[in-house]
């Protein structure tokens, strides 16, 4: 709808050469039309007839869907490291044996990605990186705790 009031100017000037014989291109006065562009309704020669999914667009919406395009793969394409950390500090509680590949892995995304790229549009959080160490070091304080208490009863007696 937007697009549509946006391009709302131009329609009057291509609704005039539509009216007044063969309709031609919105972009070239001298090209016959041969479509109309599925979004904003301007007529295009073959040469600027774009077909994008199906679809006859103009070059300004085929650019336009282009630019939506890359937006929405850009987004879909951010890696969440924090949230890939956060996954592997407690994921080895499931995969006990992952935590070898856990370590070096939530050390280096919390070393490498902490600072989250500006592009990012959800903005991130550190504490997921804290939390992913605080899983990581939940065996080693449960070692130690089974190591000293043991260790303190034997004193004790
Ligand atoms: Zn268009
Ligand atoms: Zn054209």
């Amino acid at each position: 709808m937007l697009v549509r009031s946006a391009a709302a100017p131009h329609l009057g000037a291509y609704a005039a050469t539509a009216f007044g014989g063969a309709a031609t291109c919105f972009f070239h006065g001298d090209h016959a039309a041969s479509q109309a562009c599925s979004q904003c309704g301007r007529f295009v020669c073959a040469l600027c007839d774009m077909t994008l999914e199906g679809s006859h667009l103009c070059p300004a919406c085929f650019e336009q869907k282009l630019n939506q395009g890359a937006l929405a793969s850009l987004r879909q394409s951010d890696v969440l490291y924090d949230s890939i950390a956060l996954w592997a500090g407690w994921g080895w509680i499931l995969v006990y044996f992952s935590y070898i590949f856990v370590v070096p892995a939530v050390m280096y995304l919390s070393i490498a990605k902490w600072r989250a790229p500006k592009r990012y549009l959800v903005p991130r959080r550190r504490w997921r990186y804290c939390a992913a160490w605080v899983g990581l070091l939940l065996p080693v304080a449960l070692f130690a705790a089974l190591l000293l208490i043991p260790a303190n009863q034997r004193g004790g007696r």
